[in-house]
């Protein structure tokens, strides 16, 4: 799984974040559904695949973790949310904390998550779960973006980006134009997989999408990060992210599945050069290759919805 609880901090990880945690406590995470214990896997300089956590000895009952990769094949087919809400667990918002709580090695403080796991306390044995969480980077956020695309109405709370749900708060990049982006957004789009530059304490990534000149992309839009004051784990942390996905896009491409790197960011547009982004935080980048659905626009639904009212007040009409 891409994800556990820190038994320490009670604050929900990203298996990314083992990459910049110095001395990762292999007995330090459970599962963020159940309360089982999981094991940090992968997370070593040598590894090629991305850190996960393992549920060596299964999971409790009713964990929603476990039932989690039939619920993401579904949901890139079809809306799962109903009447009763979502039947999964997803981060609503990003909470970005500098350090480890003071004092985390006693009890788990959980100021990150609403409803921790409970082992039933109906006897019934089965655990509760853990609905709503906060990432502590963007890559949950935005692997829920790509794994429930006709569920984006969920609620998304974003530092400083003035929109309430996953739909509102991304914006993908325009493909073919060089823009104002004038309202901070979480932006997206695919990642060119030309070698990123480094020139002189900054890190610049190119993406695939700007403006155009007789079928050549003349001038992209480009990421960079000014990480002179980065440390070298942060710096790592982001060169990993984009090789590992590298890695994935060449795999992908190998077995011929559609799919692309999604650079997401959240930046803040160069004032003299709109081709630019500036990104000041590891946690505000990442790379997921995925193939990226878009649902029919809600206008078209709406309309869809509204021809079938009309009909259905036809029918009334007619036979009433
Ligand atoms: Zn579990």
């Amino acid at each position: 799984m891409e994800s556990a609880r820190d038994k320490c901090t009670g604050g929900i990880v990203d298996a990314e974040q083992l990459w910049i945690i110095d001395t990762v406590d292999p007995l330090g995470y459970e599962c963020r559904g159940c309360g089982a214990p999981v094991t940090p896997c992968s997370y070593r300089p040598e590894n090629k695949v991305r850190p996960y956590f393992s549920a060596k000895d299964g999971h409790n009952a009713g964990c929603d973790v476990e039932g989690e990769v039939e619920l993401v094949k579904r949901a890139r087919k079809q809306r799962i949310s109903t009447r009763e809400g979502f039947p999964g667990s997803f981060p609503n918002r990003l909470v970005l904390r500098d350090t480890r709580p003071a004092g985390s090695s006693g009890t788990p403080t959980d100021a990150t998550s609403t409803g921790r796991y409970r082992a039933g306390s109906n006897g019934s044995g089965e655990a509760q779960r853990d609905r709503h969480w906060a990432a502590q980077t963007i890559r949950p956020i935005c692997r829920t973006f790509v794994n429930y695309p006709y569920d984006r109405d969920l609620p998304l709370a974003v530092p400083g980006i003035a929109a309430h749900t996953y739909q509102r708060a991304f914006r993908p990049l325009k493909s073919d134009q060089i823009l104002q982006y004038p309202e901070p957004r979480l932006f997206y789009a695919p990642i060119s997989w030309k070698a990123p530059i480094e020139v002189d304490d900054q890190f610049e990534i190119q993406l695939s999408y700007g403006e155009w000149t007789e079928r050549k992309l003349t001038r992209p839009y480009r990421v960079r990060m000014d990480w002179k004051d980065w440390s070298a784990a942060k710096r790592n942390y982001v060169f990993r992210e984009i090789e590992t996905a590298r890695l994935e896009y060449m795999a992908a491409k190998k077995r011929g599945d559609n799919e692309k790197g999604w650079l997401f960011f959240i930046g803040r547009q160069d004032e003299d050069d709109p081709t630019l982004f500036h990104v000041d935080d590891h946690r505000l980048v990442c790379c997921v290759v995925a193939e990226m659905i878009y649902p029919p626009r809600p206008a078209k639904r709406q309309e869809e919805r509204h021809a079938a009212v009309r009909a259905s007040t036809e029918f009334a009409d007619r036979n009433g």
